[in-house]
């Protein structure tokens, strides 16, 4: 069976107004279960605790203090992982939630913990929605505990549980040669082999207010993936049945390979 885990993006999960995109979440959870039920392993790493934790308490701006960024998430994963469980239960899948932090594996008893999880539920014919700890990792910067994003963590999640291929979902088609947001001249790669310091300089400057990880942390992302012989694909996640054509081979946003 072929393992793949699919990152999806705040952007790709709040529209720009704050409000929660129902629509997207239920077509990622359409075609995960169709990819499931065609015998395929599907993990999950999925961002959103904040944007919707902010949509349930109607803040209109993220909050500056990190006690209440961790507060919001908390009232938000909860919501996100309830609508999740509603969608994912129309097309007959159980999930579970996996939490973690930088810290759990970087020891190595925790890590083998996490993996053996990962690797029950999929056992077991769950898909393992995994996220970020917003309690226990403190503070953006505080390496020890945080990954920083999303994107860090789909990587590792995608070494873990040893997957062909990690989808990365953004609001962007793939990495351009700049960012097309500013440039519209900007030329979207269709592959890339490697990972240089002129990749990095190609992409400066995140897209929303919700958005925390910006390009650069996704190219990191795709340089560990390069380094350990695995695959990723950036592509926009505004319709998430992309992914079945990006499995079907067809040439759609970014493949580093
Ligand atoms: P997500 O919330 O999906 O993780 P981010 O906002 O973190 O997305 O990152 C995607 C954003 O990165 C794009 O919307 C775009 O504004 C910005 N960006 C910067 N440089 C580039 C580039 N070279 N190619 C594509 N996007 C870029």
């Amino acid at each position: 069976a072929q393992r793949i885990v699919i990152k999806i993006g705040t952007s790709s999960l709040i529209y720009p107004n704050g409000k929660v995109n129902l629509h997207a979440i239920d077509q990622l959870a359409f075609v995960l279960s169709d990819l499931k039920n065609q015998g395929k392993e599907i993990v999950l790493v999925s961002s959103g605790a904040i944007g919707v934790g902010m949509n349930t308490l109607k803040l209109d701006k993220r909050p500056v203090s990190i006690p209440e960024q961790q507060a919001v998430a908390a009232i938000g994963q909860l919501e996100l992982m309830n609508i999740y469980t509603q969608r994912f239960h129309l097309y007959n899948q159980t999930i579970g939630q996996l939490l973690l932090t930088r810290d759990v594996v970087e020891y190595p008893k925790s890590r083998t913990n996490v993996k053996n999880t990962l690797e029950q539920l999929i056992k077991m014919n769950c898909i393992p929605i995994v996220n970020e700890n917003d309690t226990v990792a403190v503070d953006e910067l505080d390496h020890q505990t945080k990954f920083g994003d999303n994107d860090q963590l789909s990587a590792l999640v995608t070494q873990l549980c040893h997957a062909d291929l990690l989808i990365m979902l953004s609001d962007i088609d793939g990495f351009y040669s700049d960012n097309p947001v500013k440039n519209p001249q900007a030329q979207l790669f269709s592959e890339i082999h490697e990972i240089t310091p002129a990749s990095y300089e190609c992409s400066k400057g995140t897209g929303t207010k919700f958005g925390t990880g910006g390009m650069q942390s996704k190219l990191k992302a795709a340089e560990k993936l390069l380094a350990n012989n695995k695959q990723m694909v950036l592509a926009n996640g505004n319709n998430p049945l992309i992914i079945f054509e990006i499995l079907s081979g067809k040439a759609i946003g970014t493949l580093f390979v």
